[in-house]
């Protein structure tokens, strides 16, 4: 039976402002309709929501929620336990929940086992596209490996996380692709570049070869799927353009060509803000030393210039939060620092609906409109004012999902 939502405001993520007043409809897991409304009349299944402000499920496009072990203690994840490892995934997941984020997209690690879990029912969770084990090159970022040491076994739990394949050569490439989509992958990651945590490179080198990457966007392309790639430079994002990836992760470095050129391919960009801001103010108790904050620095400026050139060149903007760790809260503080540069309504809609659209899943999430599934979060606040009311769980009152109230605590 339909059940009717009394909002004080909705901003539906669509190119129009907030509406006040509004009623929508759930009908089983859908949208029905989406109304200005006349009176408050209340039936008995509906729900007053008038003292607050609704908003389309928030779409994290860049999740680690199987990281649930501070940076530091990586290196020693042999000593803990498979269900120390589930215990902090599955707080993850249930922490994002709560933060009003519906729909995860996880960027190496997490395999269809937690979708599973979560599916059933008996774990809390938003609804996760996984990427299994992302693909990384001998040495490469994301590879695990140091200078000294090959740990290409680190942590893999099939059913619940792994967090990276090493491969090299088209071949090894097409292997492991196979093993991530085995594995349940939704899409594939590939880390085309060096990173900001790394051991034996650094953000301005790149990975993998076209043809490598060639081979995963074959693979991906059987599966009916897309290849998203770490890149934090243009040369990695050229690469890829020319094997066929069309989705993007960070782009700090990327400069006014490269974007023209990911706006001609209709390739998209997820700017990853409030990480780094997590890490150095964790950096002490996560045991981050100097010289990883040194290589920090600079890193959110060139990445604030990248986000203003993609968006001049009209390249599709989409959010990730990067959060690592345990216990990750404050996930929409990327909304709030994105807000700072393009405006909270871009903001948003790069969190949403870019999300959506990222992911080819615009048809059905994204925004409230008639149809689509009813993913919807009810704040105490009104985030156009004020960004940050997003980032306190204890604001988001209410959160729906496929039109299941999974939190309410609005008394
Ligand atoms: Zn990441």
């Amino acid at each position: 039976m339909a059940r009717s939502l009394h909002l004080g405001h909705l901003y539906d993520a669509t190119l129009d402002d907030p509406a006040e007043h509004v009623t929508v409809t759930i009908d089983g897991d859908r949208f029905g309709a989406v109304t200005t409304r006349s009176d408050d009349r209340l039936g008995d299944e509906d729900l007053d929501l008038s003292p607050y402000f609704g908003l389309p499920g928030l779409i994290d496009a860049h999740t680690h929620l199987g990281q649930a072990l501070p940076v530091a203690a990586i290196r020693d994840e042999g000593l803990l336990s498979i269900a120390s490892v589930a215990a902090g995934i599955f707080q993850n997941c249930e922490l994002a929940l709560d933060a009003g984020v519906t729909t995860a997209r996880d960027l190496a690690g997490l395999d269809g086992g937690i979708v599973q879990a979560i599916d059933s029912g008996v774990v809390r969770g938003p609804r996760i596209y996984p990427s299994g084990p992302a693909l990384a090159q001998t040495g490469g970022h994301g590879s695990g490996h140091t200078p000294y040491r090959m740990t290409d076994a680190a942590l893999c739990i099939p059913g619940l996380f792994q967090r990276a394949l090493v491969c090299d050569g088209p071949d090894g490439v097409r292997l492991a692709a196979r093993t991530a989509l085995r594995r349940g992958a939704t899409q594939l990651k590939v880390y085309g570049s060096g990173g900001v945590v790394s051991f034996a490179d650094g953000p301005r080198d790149v990975h993998f070869t076209i043809e490598e990457l060639k081979a995963a966007v074959e693979e991906a392309a059987a599966r009916h799927t897309y290849v998203t790639s770490h890149a934090h430079n243009s040369e990695a994002i050229r690469r890829g353009i020319a094997a066929g990836v069309t989705c993007f992760e960070h782009g700090t470095y990327l400069d006014e060509p490269t974007a023209e050129l990911m706006a001609n391919a209709g390739a998209s960009l997820v700017p990853t803000f409030m990480v780094l801001e997590v890490m150095r103010r964790r950096s002490e108790s996560w045991g981050i030393g100097p010289g990883l904050l040194e290589r920090m620095a600079g890193v959110g400026e060139a990445m604030q210039k990248a986000l203003s050139l993609a968006r001049d060149a009209g390249v599709r903007i989409g959010s990730g939060s990067d959060l690592l760790g345990p216990q990750q809260i404050g996930r929409a503080f990327e909304i709030e620092l994105k807000t700072r540069i393009i405006g909270f309504r871009d903001a948003l809609r790069a969190a949403t609906i870019g999300n959506a659209e990222i992911m080819g899943l615009a048809a059905d999430l994204g925004t409230v409109e008639s149809g689509k599934l009813a993913d919807l979060i009810v704040v105490d606040g009104n985030p156009f004012e004020d960004p940050a009311v997003l980032t306190d769980p204890d604001k988001i009152k209410v959160v729906i999902k496929s039109g299941v109230v999974v939190k309410d605590i609005r008394s």
